[in-house]
């Protein structure tokens, strides 16, 4: 795994890199796997950790790909964010400390969360 920005930057897309390690934002609508209706696997972009399931993606009308629960509690981590006047959780990928995006109580059942993602963030396994 890379170990400074600057590996991160080779490795990496500039799109991916501005979301992961800058903790940018892709414009709504743009990403994607906002529309991704397919069964498998979303991992992290950065280090191809497991993450999300397509089993707990909803169309949760944003723009960007929404979950109402991750795949493992321990493969992501979640770091209060105040920035842009809002009081956030950030999410990150636990393995490479990659920025994802943000979670939210307004998400439906069965959680009532809503892990609203970076598709730049993310990959995309089909199951085997
Ligand atoms: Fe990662």
């Amino acid at each position: 795994m890379p170990k400074t920005e600057d590996e991160w930057k080779k490795k990496l897309t500039p799109e991916q890199f501005h979301v992961l390690r800058e903790k940018g934002t892709e414009p709504a609508f743009t990403g994607k796997y906002c529309k991704n209706k397919g069964k498998g696997t979303y991992v992290c972009a950065g280090c191809g950790a497991e993450l999300f399931s397509s089993d707990t993606k909803f169309e949760s009308g944003t723009g960007w790909p929404s979950f109402y629960a991750p795949m493992a509690k321990d493969s992501i981590e979640e770091k209060k964010d105040f920035s842009h006047g809002m009081m956030r959780a950030e999410v990150l990928c636990k393995k490479c400390k990659g920025h994802l995006g943000h979670v939210f109580n307004d998400g439906p059942k069965p959680t009532g969360l809503r892990y609203c993602m970076n598709s730049a963030a993310l990959g995309f396994r089909k199951p085997k």
